[in-house]
């Protein structure tokens, strides 16, 4: 059903209000001569006016246009967009929590400084580290904060390691984090079976190399079999090994990074352990490294002594701060409590649900789609969309027909060594049901695509928008409401 607000975008009516505010009691402020001159404004800002009602449902209806976990499947790989606990928002709002300050002398915040201090401990336990930042506000930030920490522990042995070796499935931040960490980097192309190739680790190693990063399973969602080896190789000739940990899904409970041989290791707390995200914020990257990294770990440290809870900011080769504060707090109080509720048995049923429920739509949909690393996956897996474009239909297409199904699509055209890439992380706090149905969805298209392709290539047809053209979404986003510009698109975008 097309809604009043679809078809009408401007509903701005002179005069009109929404608020009743009382009188002014400080009476008239001449700004004339309390302001610069060109802070002033000649003519009244053009704001919008409507009653109550209508601001209620025009917020109202632009969030139900948004599609959130909260209403449908999103079975993005590699961003983990599983349910986040309803308990988790109320122990963030509680107001011990909520209402104190960052600069509050460290006595009055002993609750919030055991629950940094135990979240460390606990995500030390989950990666096989032995300390852990909570700093970070990202993955990426994260990986960043670990290769500061790689070159420092570099400098600090009298070495210049410039390398960083990534291989060609590695998800994009990690290139980029190494740039911007001062490396250069060099990519290892996968086997033919999706894994790193040892025999090429092998060749591009040497004294050059300051780190491997590497995740485990790795973003086609294959667990690095030989990874005992790659460990083995890149520590003899003196590199480190960073784990990203982005989407730990497969391995909780079930190994760690460190027992794989990995020095440093950050996750994703926005995504493994519930945090709420997409529409881009706020997120949180821990980093836990071994012992032999741990003088360069951004301060302040949350540390206990004694019965007290305090922050250190006294450590000589750290490699400074990284964010302002502890970190994102709320974020890290939704992990904790959401850590506290599963506890281990709990965590360890994630990972195997995530990854029985990957394979199981895995083996529903490998007869419709090209399934170029046909084998047990982890927590997700890569189908290529190679036999639909030899019929003229692309894997964009594909995505944009299951819109029409209130689906969110999966990643598409990553990781980049797979032609047409159908990246597909279900997770486990989907019910059998939403996998099946998707599952019955894709394989509709896959028909559609052989009997009646017009009506794959043409979608979304049940959307607000059709399809946008997305290099001027992108070159020439429109950021900001203009009336006269408002009407014009009101036009364009008008179905008939
Ligand atoms: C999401 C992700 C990242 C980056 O995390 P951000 O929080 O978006 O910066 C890094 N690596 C992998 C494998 C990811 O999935």
């Amino acid at each position: 059903m097309v809604e009043y607000n679809d078809l009408i975008f401007e509903i701005s009516r002179q005069g009109r209000v929404g608020s009743n505010l009382p009188e002014s009691d400080v009476g008239h402020v001449d700004l004339q001569d309390k302001l610069p001159k060109h802070l002033i404004r000649d003519v009244p800002a053009e704001l919008p006016e409507v009653s109550e009602l209508q601001i209620a449902r025009h917020y109202t209806a632009l969030s139900n246009k948004n599609h959130g976990i909260d209403n449908g499947f999103y079975p993005l790989g590699s961003c983990t967009m599983k349910y986040n606990p309803k308990i988790n928002e109320t122990v963030a709002r509680l107001e011990g929590f909520s209402r104190i300050h960052p600069y509050q002398p460290v006595e009055t915040v002993q609750g919030a400084l055991e629950v940094l201090y135990e979240l460390q401990e606990e995500l030390a336990v989950i990666t096989g580290m032995d300390a852990v930042t909570l700093q970070p506000s990202a993955g990426a930030q994260g990986e960043w904060t670990g290769l500061m920490m790689v070159k420092a522990y570099h400098a600090q042995k009298g070495e210049t390691r410039t390398k960083v070796l990534v291989p060609d499935s590695a998800h994009g931040t990690n290139p980029a984090s190494a740039t911007v960490a001062g490396f250069e980097t060099i990519t290892i192309p996968s086997n033919k079976n999706g894994l790193v190739d040892l025999e090429e680790l092998k060749k591009h190693v040497g004294s050059d190399t300051a780190a491997l990063m590497l995740t485990n399973p790795n973003t086609l969602g294959l667990f690095e079999t030989e990874i005992l080896e790659i460990a083995e190789v890149v520590h003899e000739a003196g590199g480190l090994l960073y784990y990203d940990g982005a989407n730990a899904n497969a391995i909780l409970g079930k190994t760690t990074p460190g027992s794989m041989g990995f020095d440093i290791v950050h996750l994703n707390l926005h995504k493994t352990f519930t945090g709420p995200h997409g529409g881009g914020g706020p997120g949180a990257g821990p980093v836990g490294v071994k012992a032999k990294l741990i003088p360069y770990l951004p301060v302040p440290r949350v540390e206990k002594e004694n019965d007290q809870y305090v922050l250190n900011y006294n450590e000589p080769l750290s490699i400074g701060r990284v964010k302002g504060y502890y970190g994102n707090f709320g974020i890290l109080l939704r992990a904790y409590t959401y850590i506290r509720t599963m506890g281990n048995v709990g965590l360890r049923e994630v990972s195997e649900s995530a990854v029985l429920h990957a394979n199981y739509l895995r083996k529903r949909l490998e007869p419709y789609f090209d399934a170029p690393y046909s084998q047990v996956c982890k927590h997700e897996f890569v189908l290529s969309g190679s036999r639909q474009k030899k019929l003229g239909v692309r894997t964009l297409d594909m995505a944009k027909r299951l819109l029409d199904f209130g689906y969110h699509p999966p990643t598409i055209y990553f990781p980049l060594n797979v032609e047409e890439c159908l990246m597909i992380e279900p997770t486990e706090t989907e019910s059998k049901e939403t996998l099946d149905a998707f599952a019955d969805v894709m394989i509709q298209i896959a028909k559609e695509v052989e009997e009646n392709p017009s009506v794959v290539l043409e979608a979304p047809h049940t959307t607000v928008i059709g399809r946008l053209d997305e290099v001027k979404a992108a070159r020439q986003p429109i950021l900001r409401y203009v009336k006269e510009e408002a009407a014009e698109r009101e036009k364009e975008f008008a179905r008939s």
